[in-house]
């Protein structure tokens, strides 16, 4: 009997653990261009903008309005891939075409990111050393898993609505 409690009892504290680190830590939105649909209420409640800086050949650096007004909410901001293509960190990034997505964000805001998250999350080990020589700091799987981290247009296969609850 003491054997089945013990059983529950560790992954269920795991669970309860993962529900307040989530519930107190900052909130993070991802997929955040012109181009792509959000609520004003998805970006109001996040503490923390990913931005991606040219979706279909959209830059941000041409939409000023937008930049401004996204700058006037005093958010973190970081950068989200740089055209937010399926995996498009899985395949090998050149140094220039990095510094064309960075130079969208600096002609966008003013500052250049300091925080890199790829799309999908997916990275190879090549752009992971590009991204860390470029200063930025890079985040990935284990920082999705203790915030909550809601999408734009709710493309995730986890669902807005979830992220909500849990
Ligand atoms: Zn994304």
């Amino acid at each position: 009997m003491k054997k089945i409690h013990l059983f529950w009892i560790i992954p269920l504290l795991l669970v309860f653990t993962l529900f307040f680190v989530r519930l107190f830590g900052h909130i993070e939105l991802d997929d955040v261009t012109p181009g792509i649909p959000c609520k004003y209420s998805l970006i109001q409640k996040a503490d923390v903008l990913w931005v991606v800086p040219n979706f279909e050949n959209n830059s941000i650096e041409k939409n000023q309005s937008w930049c401004t007004k996204l700058l006037s909410l005093n958010k973190t901001l970081g950068m989200h891939g740089i055209k937010h293509l399926y995996w498009e960190f899985g395949e090998n990034i050149s140094k220039e075409e990095l510094k064309l997505g960075k130079e969208e964000f600096y002609d966008c805001f003013g500052t250049l990111p300091e925080m890199f998250k790829p799309p999908q999350l997916k990275i190879s080990s090549k752009n992971k050393e590009l991204i860390k020589s470029s200063n930025m700091k890079l985040k990935l799987g284990f920082n999705q898993f203790t915030h909550k981290v809601y999408h734009c247009n709710d493309s995730d296969f986890i669902k807005n609505r979830w992220i909500e609850i849990f």
